[in-house]
């Protein structure tokens, strides 16, 4: 890349709450001081508009749902030098992702009166089954540090730091009582990734996963736990099956319990 000017970003939607964009947004101060060391070429939500440009670093929210969301991230792809995959849409294909368990045309039967105007895929899916991502970052939403610390990183030329360890450990560094232990409330902390600096605990509830799995996450344990705590088959396979529902970690998880639901 050429050192005298600017690098280029975009930030893309793709099917999704915009809540991931807004985590941008929300960074405040630092989004202005931002401004000022990239340029912002393509964030519609934010005023730049110009889906076509060649760009250094392409931020992706959202999961591929309709066939034009193929055809978008392809294109997108091809113009961009690296490509970032923010939150849960875009790395694990969302909580729209519960339809591909389901009889989706159904739910869109039930749901619009023109079903027929609606061309959606069988299946969400995440950013990465289509085009080479690199680098995701987990949340729904995201966290604004996060995104800023990641940009930071691209600016300064190093790798962006991945923190794939289990919310339990931000809960514990945090001095938080711990939901589970000390009131028997089931919580997804001890298999969902880190990144939130264990907001829900910190607030007296239960973690439900939205940050997707933590790497060796021992599911079959916490299911375990979860058992002893009460929690029935499909209960448990609902904690499994929320917005990461495709996370292929969860989606076994579940699987697994599903497979206890008459036993
Ligand atoms: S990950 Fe969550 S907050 Fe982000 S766009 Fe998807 S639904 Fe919205
Ligand atoms: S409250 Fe949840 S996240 Fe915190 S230590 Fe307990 S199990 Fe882990
Ligand atoms: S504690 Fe769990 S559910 Fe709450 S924000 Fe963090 S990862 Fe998401």
């Amino acid at each position: 890349m050429d050192a005298t000017r600017k690098p280029r970003v975009a930030v893309h939607k793709f099917s999704s709450c915009d809540g991931c964009q807004l985590a941008f947004l929300n960074l405040g101060e630092p989004l202005l001081e931002l401004a000022g060391r990239v340029d912002l070429v393509h964030f519609a939500e934010a005023g730049p508009f110009d889906p076509d440009a060649e760009v250094d670093v392409a931020f992706v929210e959202g999961s591929v749902s309709t066939p034009e969301d193929i055809e978008r991230i392809l294109h997108i792809r091809a113009r961009s030098r690296m490509l970032i995959a923010i939150g849960a849409c875009a790395t694990a294909g969302g909580i729209q992702a519960l339809r591909n368990g389901a009889d989706g045309a159904a739910w869109v039967a039930q749901l619009y009166s023109h079903p027929d105007a609606i061309d959606s895929l069988a299946h969400s899916t995440p950013i990465a089954t289509h085009v080479k991502v690199d680098f995701e970052l987990w949340g729904c939403p995201v966290s604004g540090p996060q995104i800023l610390q990641v940009v930071n990183s691209l600016l300064l030329g190093v790798a962006p730091r991945d923190n794939a360890d289990k919310v339990c450990t931000e809960c514990k560094r945090q001095g938080h009582p711990c939901v589970m232990v000390t009131r028997g409330v089931p919580c997804m902390g001890p298999v969902t990734r880190a990144g939130c600096g264990a907001l829900c605990p910190g607030l007296g509830r239960d973690c439900y996963g939205c940050y997707g799995p933590a790497e060796n996450a021992n599911t079959d344990a916490l299911a375990a736990q979860f058992r002893a705590l009460g929690l029935d088959a499909a209960a448990i396979v609902h904690r499994f099956q929320s917005i990461n529902s495709q996370a292929p970690v969860f989606l076994a998880a579940a699987g697994k319990a599903e497979m206890t639901r008459d036993a």
